[in-house]
């Protein structure tokens, strides 16, 4: 199975996504992750991508769509759940050109909905495990809240994205989240049309419900 994921940064879309990756048996593959993780390693694509991802700006798509395209084959014959990508018309086209040429079938295409002014709350509160980047924490959502200021899954030291703290780059994000002309929704766009060809299933889900209203939604839809 595999399955495309949008949702604002902020909507709960990296959680639910590990919670499918883990129910479906899927790869997990998220761009922002592997930028990070580049980042972390003093990668040439890292010392590349930091500015960018520091101002809340796309990395070029010259970087980008290599990056991910090539770790979507490493991971075809498991199945995947694609998050982060694509974020614009462009590498969607890309994206979509890349699997017909591979013979890569999309199941789904999930997108969480959430109004822009709760999204940029939630993304402030986040924080993030040293343990498990997946462990889900913030400061502002009652139910996934920190214990004692320490990850509320396994204990281990929380941290801020600093990107998540940087209100304009946080702006920016959500800039090209919400435009949908050419940023992440007209992406978003170019997969319903295809689902309205027949080609895939597109799923759209409730944000403002609590992680488990959203998971349940969408176990009934993906299954
Ligand atoms: P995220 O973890 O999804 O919030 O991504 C963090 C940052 O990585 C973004 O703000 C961008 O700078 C960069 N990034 C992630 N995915 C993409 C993409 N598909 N295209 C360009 N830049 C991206």
């Amino acid at each position: 199975m595999n399955i495309l994921f949008f949702g604002p940064n902020g909507s709960g879309k990296g959680t639910q996504g590990a919670l499918m990756k883990q129910k479906f048996n899927l790869a997990h593959i998220e761009s922002g992750a592997i930028f990070r993780e580049h980042i972390g390693k003093g990668t040439e694509l890292g010392r590349q991508a930091k500015a960018y991802i520091d101002r809340g700006d796309l990395v070029p798509d010259a970087i980008t769509i290599p990056m991910v395209l090539e770790t979507l084959k490493h991971n075809g014959a498991k199945g995947w759940l694609l998050d982060g990508f694509p974020r614009n018309v462009f590498q969607a086209e890309k994206l979509w050109e890349a699997m017909q040429a591979s013979g890569f079938t999309l199941d789904y295409v999930v997108e969480i909905l959430l109004p822009r002014e709760t999204a940029g709350k939630r993304i402030m509160g986040r924080r993030i495990c040293e343990a498990d980047t997946n462990h889900p924490n913030n400061i502002h959502i009652a139910p996934i809240q920190p214990e004692n200021g320490r990850c509320r899954v396994c204990g281990c030291k929380l941290s801020a994205r600093s990107d998540d703290q940087d209100e304009k780059a946080v702006n920016k994000r959500h800039d090209i989240y919400y435009d949908d002309k050419n940023g992440t929704l007209a992406a978003a766009r170019f997969f319903k049309v295809l689902a309205a060809q027949g080609k895939c299933r597109y799923i759209e889900v409730d944000g403002e419900g609590d992680i488990s209203a959203v998971k349940e939604k969408l176990l009934t839809e993906l299954a």
